[in-house]
């Protein structure tokens, strides 16, 4: 996924210089904030952040000032009594609230990242002051005039596309911010949008401390059988850090299903495992989420009714490249019945394992991933624990990923020592462009701990902007367990793929070549965003990346072939399962999201249930991947209503995947073309005009539908 820090981070867009006699110009004379390294922008190359420098007292200061000075920025603009011009409005709007911009993009990465109850507690408080702060920007009467004046007579500016764009893209900001709202309302909507703000980081602390409270006690080593010594050793470690004597404790990951339900042959456990997860949030206790979600989604339901649309998906997909409630809810019922039979179809297969080693009992959720590993050994012979040798962290990340990078881009990496980090795990490289002049910095941030929230995801903490002459910043966040001293970490192949898809993230921010910050990089629609991603993932198992990344880490000999055509070949496998979860959780996010005011559930437990038997998902065995009061990606980050772009995504995914490979596959010059129409436009075009730039046409659905074997009938 995608990095979710603010709602909304180009409102707090980062200017390098502040215009000359501005409000910046004159508080920044005040002096309080000395010795904030908030106060001005880092000195550090590419301002990459002083992170040895920032302690936690300097954040509400520097919010506090850096809300001040916004404000008071934006009130000059507003009040100006020249004639709105582009400049002096909305290129002025660009330029505003650096300080602001600078604190919060590090405050919101680090509560991801690295969190601590201090800042927590901030957040807590930060989360309504933030909200309000952006009404007060978007509800100026003033400053909507202004834009819309400069908006009517929008084609007499003779602006270029990407300023045009952005003049546009700020009027629509400000409408659906509610800038056309009578006073009355105006007031509604910023009660409305402080209570939001304050229950989703309520919804996420929650999951978190909810997850890491969840994590499995086990007494003793024989109950672990089927784990590796390794897995066992690191349970043991985990029993130690929490302070538990000769016990072991598995941790939970995020997603319903759990890593180790595939390979525990304790049946009894892998229940206790599976219990854990998917109640998380639903059993009463002081993370409970039941209430959280319901009140969420009655108070989006009242600001979508407010801001005049039928409900909060419909607010939300009039912005995204999908559009409407009535194309996504097609989408999912057309593909659901075909994902769901194909599951069904797998489920009968393991149940036949179980029955054929007198099993004596009925497949079920905790079962699937065990007897999955089975089918997978019996089908391809090969399983995770095989594979896993072969992929070295360091191996995978600076032979795999980058080496792939590259191949396609010519761009080239070096480790860089010398910049401060947040946690000694987390490492930097800098990024050189193919005639060998730095470009960007990257940090690679991959292990868990309990100071991270669960997931994987990307963020910028410096956006590329010629308007600033600002070069990125940019960071992957993975979460693969620390093994225990002294081990090499070695991945699964789902968290390969998974280190390729958030480099595929990074490359979009990275490559971007933009004048305004508001469409650097991966400042596009959510259904959109997810899509270069998702094209990065197929260099993965690509046979020359492969063969360069995934050697054995105490003989270095290459993964065999015969390995690497399983993996290929294992690749359709068990896809009825993924599209389902898959499909379930996005089916609910939009259930959730398409609900009136008046039909608001009292029972999150039992809307969740009758939603999923309604949409003809409620299989039992596939529970969906994520349950609503542990589904942060829609109650407590950025895609409410928006769960259904990783499959909307895919679609274009599909299609580029199919050019690539009809052009000649790794090379630069399908890596330059796709850099040049795609990679590097971010936000200032359309996006599906860059697609269309791109492939050449229109995007068909039929490349999805035979990658996951949903084929219509
Ligand atoms: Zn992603």
């Amino acid at each position: 996924m995608l990095g979710t820090a603010l709602v909304n981070p180009a409102s707090y867009a980062t200017p390098v210089v502040a215009e000359p006699g501005s409000a910046v110009t004159q508080q920044k004379s005040a002096g309080k904030l000395v010795d904030n390294p908030f106060a001005h922008a880092s000195k550090l190359a590419y301002q990459y952040p002083a992170f040895d420098q920032i302690k936690n007292t300097h954040y509400a200061p520097a919010f506090s000032e850096g809300m001040r000075q916004h404000g008071l920025e934006i009130v000059a603009i507003a009040n100006n009594p020249a004639a709105p011009t582009f400049e002096n409005t909305v290129i002025a709007m660009e330029r505003a609230g650096q300080m602001l911009n600078r604190v919060s993009t590090v405050f919101f990465s680090l509560t991801a990242a690295n969190t601590n109850p201090t800042l927590e507690s901030l957040s807590r408080d930060l989360a309504p002051k933030l909200a309000a702060h952006q009404d007060q920007i978007f509800l100026n009467a003033r400053l909507f005039q202004r834009i819309s004046k400069l908006y009517e007579v929008r084609q007499a500016l003779k602006l270029d596309a990407e300023s045009q764009r952005l003049l546009e893209r700020y009027y629509t900001d400000f409408v659906r911010a509610g800038a056309k709202l009578g006073d009355k309302d105006k007031q509604k909507l910023k009660s409305l949008n402080a209570q939001l703000a304050s229950l989703s980081t309520k919804f996420n602390q929650n999951v978190l401390k909810e997850t890491n409270a969840s994590a499995i006690v086990v007494d003793s080593k024989a109950e672990l059988q089927g784990l590796s010594e390794e897995e066992i050793a690191s349970a043991a470690e985990a029993a130690k850090a929490r302070g538990l004597k000769d016990k072991f404790v598995i941790p939970l990951m995020n997603t319903t299903g759990q890593p180790f339900e595939a390979s525990l042959a304790n049946r009894a456990l892998r229940q206790r495992l599976h219990e854990a997860s998917v109640n998380r949030g639903s059993h009463g206790g002081e993370f409970d989420n039941r209430q959280v979600a319901i009140d969420l989604a009655r108070l989006r339901a009242d600001r979508a009714t407010l801001l005049g649309y039928a409900n909060h998906a419909a607010y939300g997909l009039e912005d995204e490249t999908a559009k409407t409630t009535t194309a996504v809810n097609k989408m999912l019922s057309e593909l659901a019945p075909a994902a769901v039979n194909n599951a069904r179809a797998e489920g009968a297969e393991l149940q036949k394992i179980i029955d054929a080693q007198q099993g004596n009992f009925k497949l079920a959720a905790w079962d699937w991933a065990f007897y999955t590993e089975q089918l997978r050994k019996a089908k391809y012979s090969f399983d995770d624990s095989q594979l896993r040798p072969y992929f070295e962290l360091k191996n995978v990340l600076e032979n795999g990923v980058f080496f792939a990078a590259t191949k396609l881009y010519g761009i080239t990496f070096k480790e860089r020592t010398d910049l401060p980090v947040y946690h000694p795990s987390v490492k930097v490289y800098e990024i050189f462009d193919t005639d060998g002049k730095s470009m960007a910095l990257f940090i690679a941030d991959m292990y868990a701990r309990d100071t991270k929230r669960g997931g994987a995801w990307m963020n910028a903490y410096v956006e590329q902007s010629s308007l600033f002459g600002t070069k990125p910043v940019i960071a992957n966040h993975l979460n693969i367990p620390q093994p225990p001293a002294g081990q090499p970490t070695l991945l699964t192949f789902d968290e390969v793929r998974t280190a390729f898809h958030e480099f595929g993230h990074a490359l979009h921010g990275l490559f971007s070549n933009v004048k305004y910050p508001r469409f650097s990089g991966t400042n596009v629609p959510r259904d959109f965003v997810e899509y270069p991603s998702q094209v990065n993932e197929m260099w993965a198992t690509w046979p020359e990346v492969l063969k360069n990344y995934a050697k054995h880490y105490q003989n270095t000999q290459v993964i065999p072939q015969s390995l690497v055509d399983k993996i290929t070949a294992a690749n359709k496998f068990n896809q009825g399962f993924a599209t389902t979860e898959y499909l379930a959780a996005s089916l609910l996010d939009q259930r959730w999201h398409q609900l009136t005011p008046a039909q608001i559930p009292k029972d999150a437990l039992a809307f969740e249930a009758e939603a999923l038997k309604q949409a003809g998902v409620d299989f039992a065995p596939v529970p969906p991947r994520y349950r609503s009061t542990y589904f942060s990606h829609i109650f407590g980050g950025g895609y409410s209503a928006g769960y259904y772009a990783y499959l909307w995504s895919e679609v274009l995914d599909a299609e580029s995947v199919e050019w690539f490979k009809e052009n000649g596959g790794l090379n630069r010059k399908n890596g330059d073309w796709f850099r040049q129409q795609l990679l590097s436009k971010g936000g200032s075009m359309d996006p599906l005009e860059s697609f269309r730039n791109f492939r050449g046409r229109e995007p068909k659905i039929e490349p999805l539908l035979i990658r996951r074997g949903l084929q219509k009938q």
